[in-house]
């Protein structure tokens, strides 16, 4: 595992960022393993890479004026380029729908009795209150998913035929925050850029530039909001303004690969069913002249599972191989929004039916803030679909490796949202019963400081033999694992 963790954190890879040179020498040096260990190609193809192609975006220029006046992106506006349709020049707006809070919804609508085709509209984000302090659309004091999830509003406004969708952010730098990431990678695994122009631009402003937008019917908009709390009737009204946007895309197409390392089950009645071993071995590359080198992150997990493969293989070749067909997946793009596993969810080799289970491993080399002693690892979504998946790793920690299994980060209220953060997500999205192996974030977390020697190979090597036996125990029981929980996934 040393030996690996410290070829693929090396100089020479350059933080293997998905599309780089250092990204497909990674991949080179884990196809080169898996040969070594005797493991062939997948049947019909002459090498082991699933190639996937990603489209990045970037903007090439993102402008937006007010009355003649620049504002600057980022810190009075936001659009996202991967959610924003290519437009070829620029556009003018001379007036915008007030909408309140753009919700169509059958409990309470603002697009009820206006029609806004053509329309630009400017909404509040969130949703209204009641006289009593309780959301309307709930009866209670929980949000619904018109203030969670932006993609309906943004769905709402397309259905009406509006031209774009202007909303006010009432925490627009907690906005920033996590739009950056988004702006940084750009990546999405989009066919054609032409997809995006079924978007609908989207722009997330400030306060501040809410007001500047409004000009003089600032205060008829709040008294507007204000009587939707009243009332619980929408209100709208038309505000002119002058505003000029220009927004240019720069699109670039960047292939990639999952590595995968096949070995067939020797039950010729159980051997179509696979189960997945897997890890990402991309990382976020280079910036400037640092180099982050990604050893923890996931050098540590991507050498657990080649040292898994290597196991299988050779209790396959001693005529003791697993009975069910294992399969030793590296995937690509997980730094840019997991999508080497979204890539091969979508585009599966072996039916996604009869896919027992992914085990995932993720950064399991280091020991974090919340530990005095390095003896554990992070179990997450064990029993998030499949009580029989957590019952096994459990016993066969307590047979072979006895590391205390820390359930933090499995909790549904996870403000970390861990479960949601590695390559198993994609499995689990599809009913596939996953478990995630983690040792935690640390001060080198995302930092050029993430280097080998930090790693504590000891720990690593815990943890892998912790995934070998889980994943020994479910490839070779006699009954598959059942999904028997649901809602959690
Ligand atoms: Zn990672």
């Amino acid at each position: 595992m040393k030996e690996h963790v410290y070829t693929l954190a090396s100089k020479d890879f350059q933080g293997r960022e998905t599309g780089k040179e250092g990204n497909f020498k990674a991949a080179d040096y884990i196809a080169g393993q898996l040969t070594a260990y005797g493991i062939p190609p997948i049947s019909g193809d002459s090498d082991h890479f699933q190639e996937v192609s990603f489209t990045t975006f970037k903007w090439e220029n993102i402008q937006l004026s007010v009355s003649g006046e620049a504002v600057e992106h980022l810190k009075e506006y936001i659009a996202i380029p991967q959610h924003f349709p290519v437009q070829t020049g620029p556009i003018g707006i001379s007036s915008m729908v007030f909408l309140g809070y753009g919700i169509d919804d059958e409990a309470y609508s603002d697009y009820e009795g206006v029609d806004v085709r053509g329309k630009h509209l400017l909404v509040y984000a969130g949703e209204p209150r009641d006289l009593n302090d309780n959301f309307r659309l709930t009866g209670s004091d929980s949000i619904s998913e018109w203030s969670y999830d932006p993609y309906y509003k943004i769905e709402a406004a397309k259905k009406a035929g509006a031209a774009s969708l202007w909303i006010i952010e009432n925490d627009f730098r907690q906005m920033v925050m996590y739009a950056r990431r988004e702006l940084l990678t750009g990546a999405t695994l989009m066919e054609t850029p032409e997809q995006l122009d079924t978007y609908l631009p989207l722009v997330s402003i400030s306060p501040a530039l809410g007001q500047k937008l409004a000009g003089k019917k600032v205060n008829k908009i709040i008294r507007l909001r204000d009587k939707i709390t009243k009332t619980g009737k929408p209100q709208h009204t038309t505000i002119p303004v002058d505003l000029q946007l220009n927004a240019v895309h720069q699109i670039k197409s960047t292939p990639s690969v999952n590595v995968l390392g096949y070995i067939e089950g020797s039950d010729p009645d159980l051997k179509d069913e696979v189960v997945i071993v897997s890890a990402h071995f991309d990382h976020l590359g280079m910036r400037g002249n640092d180099i982050y080198f990604g050893a923890d992150d996931n050098a540590s997990g991507t050498s657990a599972v080649l040292e898994i493969a290597q196991a299988f293989a050779q209790a396959k070749a001693n005529g003791q191989g697993p009975k069910r067909s294992v399969l030793c997946m590296l995937m690509t793009g997980e730094e840019k929004g997991l999508l080497g596993s979204q890539y091969y969810v979508e585009h599966p080799i072996f039916s996604l039916e009869q896919t027992v289970a992914d085990v995932n491993i993720d950064m399991i080399g280091r020991v974090d803030e919340q530990h005095a002693d390095s003896n554990y690892t992070y179990v997450i979504g064990a029993d998030r679909l499949s009580t029989e998946l957590h019952d096994i790793n459990e016993a066969v920690n307590s047979k072979y490796t006895k590391l205390f299994l820390d359930y933090t980060f499995n909790m549904d209220s996870d403000p970390n949202r861990f479960y949601y953060r590695s390559d198993h997500y994609n499995f689990a999205k599809n009913n596939i019963p996953v478990i995630f192996y983690f040792s935690g974030v640390h001060a080198d977390y995302h930092r050029p400081s993430d280097t080998p020697d930090k790693i504590m190979y000891e720990k690593a090597e815990t943890i892998a033999r912790l995934a070998f036996h889980t994943t020994w125990e479910l490839a070779n029981r006699d009954e598959r694992i059942k999904v028997n929980v649901t809602g959690r996934n």
